[in-house]
């Protein structure tokens, strides 16, 4: 069987502690490989290697830290086709969507080849008699990163990129489901040019996590993962002294006004909610129609389209989206639309019970679709995660404002309209982090910034863009003062003003 290890002070470093992780191929069901779970004393080994590094890769200008990730967006791009096809195997998403979450990663690294601007200070000129005042913006230390299954490239991308451009070290954790593609990136980052120890990779489960969280020497933890665990790693990381940001689950609505476009917003609907097989954490995955006549249209619309969806196998080019990412995550998925006809919704399509021919034990599900879901509804008010969209008619405006403001998530939201004034009050009223406005999955491109609200994200500082800078800097201001020769001063025990 595969064994897949973990990536510290440059090489791959076989585990010690014999317990492992199975790793499946979702098109056919089998165990495809195992992965190692890393013990206190190898996550240790990680932090002091990134800490060996540090000095060195820190003091260094940004303008050659910059060159490494220009090195480096070049080898993941002259590897896309061999990453996505990894990425697929272990996730299940379609080749092309790989190919996208490995571009939005390249995007950050983009964003982190400016560097040297991003790192840019303040300076004030004459700010007292002889005075002047800088600030400057210098990396924190060893960072690590802990990640979620379903964008295996994207988003170690978003953190490391980030994080190493600003001369931290970094310690990355990825999902134990697919860790493939973070270890391949870590072998690039290599040979793009970076010295060993700056960017490490330790497999593992809660006790990887732990350690990372009670390290003394890691100074910020990035996470991104379900909301339950986002929380815990917010309470304990700062507990323990640390920087956190901690990004969790979601619940995205798209409000429809009478007067959009149904046939745009079918489509979109349809690729926002079934994309991935909905395992994206923007997925769309409330339909909101304003008023009956509108929501009649929309069902009538999009049922036919939910019913012909391909589901297909990773590599199947026609395929609209593969399997789900393991059978424990199908299952779940399914209970939760067992719950929903308990709770009195109405299951105008019933994706459970789908198989595909030849992948009978691969971990596919047909799209199913939801009317009449109400927000007193568990299934409503928690993440289900899979090829399920829920229509929850709104009798109004207001009434469609609501439900995304009052929900638990904050992550994503959209609105379909054609009227400017309502989308403005729309985009400047709702409680959500990211809005689209006639676009269904408003992720933000690298140079601004993702995170949503509520519980959605715990943590004050979101993820890439300038706010990624800060996370990953601390910033220094220093006042300095040159007297001439032989001046002196009195002691003074007043503090000083500009009066
Ligand atoms: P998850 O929370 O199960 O796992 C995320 C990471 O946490 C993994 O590395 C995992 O090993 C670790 N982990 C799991 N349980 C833990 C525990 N008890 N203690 C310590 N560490 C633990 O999430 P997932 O299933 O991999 O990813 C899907 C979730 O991520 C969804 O909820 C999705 O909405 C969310 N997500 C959010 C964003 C965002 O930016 N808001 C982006 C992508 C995914």
């Amino acid at each position: 069987m595969k064994q897949i290890d973990h990536f510290i002070a440059g090489k791959k470093t076989a585990g010690t502690s014999g317990r492992f992780g199975d790793i499946f191929n979702p098109a056919t069901g089998e165990v495809q490989a195992r992965v190692q779970f890393a013990t206190r004393a190898e996550v240790r080994k990680a932090v002091e290697a990134a800490a060996k590094a540090f000095p060195e890769w820190s003091s260094i200008n940004p303008q050659r830290r910059a060159r490494v990730m220009f090195n480096f967006k070049a080898l993941v791009e002259k590897n896309i086709d061999e990453l996505a096809h990894m990425l697929s195997a272990e996730h299940g998403k379609v080749i092309a969507d790989s190919k996208g979450d490995v571009q939005r990663g390249i995007e950050v690294i983009e964003f982190a080849c400016g560097i040297p601007h991003l790192l840019k200070g303040e300076y004030t000129e004459g700010a007292g008699p002889g005075i002047d005042i800088y600030s400057m913006r210098q990396p924190l230390g060893v960072v690590a990163g802990i990640t979620p299954f379903n964008f295996p490239a994207m988003i170690p991308m978003w953190m490391f990129g980030v994080a190493i451009a600003c001369g931290n070290t970094f310690i990355c954790k990825p999902s134990e489901k697919d860790p493939s593609v973070p270890l391949r990136l870590a072998e690039l980052f290599m040979e793009a040019g970076a010295p060993a120890g700056v960017l490490n990779v330790v497999n593992g489960d809660k006790e990887a996590v732990d350690a990372i969280l009670e390290d003394p020497n890691i100074q910020a933890v990035s996470f991104v993962g379900s909301s339950a665990v986002a929380e815990y790693i917010y309470s304990h990381g700062t507990a323990h002294g640390k920087r956190v940001q901690a990004m969790g689950g979601a619940k995205n609505h798209a409000i429809i006004m009478p007067d959009a476009d149904l046939d745009q917003v079918t489509n979109e609907l349809i690729g926002a909610g079934y994309g991935s097989a909905g395992e994206r954490c923007m997925a769309i995955s409330v339909a909101v129609p304003v008023g009956e006549k509108t929501a009649d249209a929309l069902v009538q619309k999009l049922r036919p389209r939910v019913e012909s969806l391909r589901v297909g196998i990773p590599t199947d080019p026609d395929a609209d989206y593969g399997p789900l990412v393991t059978a424990a995550h199908r299952e779940k998925v399914k209970s939760y639309i067992d719950q929903g006809v308990k709770e009195g919704a109405e299951l105008l399509v019933d994706g459970r019970d789908f198989k595909l021919q030849g992948y009978e034990n691969g971990f596919y599900m047909g799209g199913s679709l939801f009317d009449r879901v109400t927000a007193n509804m568990k299934t409503y008010q928690d993440e289900i995660f899979g090829p399920v969209l829920q229509i929850a008619r709104a009798k109004d405006f207001s009434d469609a404002i609501a439900l995304p403001t009052n929900h638990q998530y904050g992550n994503g939201v959209a609105i379909f309209t054609r009227d400017g004034d309502a989308a403005r009050e729309f985009a400047s009223k709702v409680k959500v982090g990211m809005v689209g406005i006639n676009i269904p999955i408003p992720v933000p491109l690298a140079y601004h910034t993702f995170g949503g609200w509520k519980r959605s994200a715990f943590g004050d500082v979101n993820q890439h863009g300038p706010e990624g800078v800060r996370f990953y800097t601390r910033i220094k201001t220093v006042t300095q003062r040159w007297p001439k020769g032989g001046v002196r001063e009195n002691a003074s025990f007043v503090i000083p003003t500009m009066k």
